[in-house]
């Protein structure tokens, strides 16, 4: 079985609002293994686990709604140059992106400086 074991995450910290990348591997989540993707404040922003070897599932805290969404993705579905978004289903916000490392990489930075044009926008109103 060869493939890119290799799949990022970018989530924001559902309680200081950091946005966190964090890169994981297939063999990490071996044997129903579960991944924490931690915010530097402590705050566990994203669960990650495969409890086979084709699905994998993604828990988050939402930052919108407050509630924990579920996301299944199979392995297959997250080809390396790709970025899927996870959008809160109460209110369709964007809450998090998986995919390729340098996807959620560029995805992510572009993200950042449109918020950042935004509350600049906003303050010079
Ligand atoms: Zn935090
Ligand atoms: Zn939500």
């Amino acid at each position: 079985m060869v493939f890119d074991s290799n799949i990022s995450i970018s989530v924001r910290c559902n309680k200081c609002g950091k946005s966190i990348i964090e890169d994981m591997s297939f063999f990490q989540m071996k044997n129903g293994k579960q991944v924490c993707i931690k915010c530097e404040c402590g705050e566990v922003a994203a669960k990650v686990k495969s409890r086979d070897f084709k699905t994998f599932h993604v828990l988050i805290p939402c930052l919108i709604c407050g509630k924990d969404h579920k996301f299944i993705y199979t392995w297959k579905s997250l080809p390396s140059e790709k970025v899927k978004i996870l959008s809160c289903p109460s209110s369709f916000c964007d809450i998090a992106f998986i995919g390729g490392q340098e996807p959620i990489r560029n995805l992510t930075a572009k993200r950042e400086k449109d918020m950042q044009e935004l509350i600049e926008a906003l303050s010079n109103m």
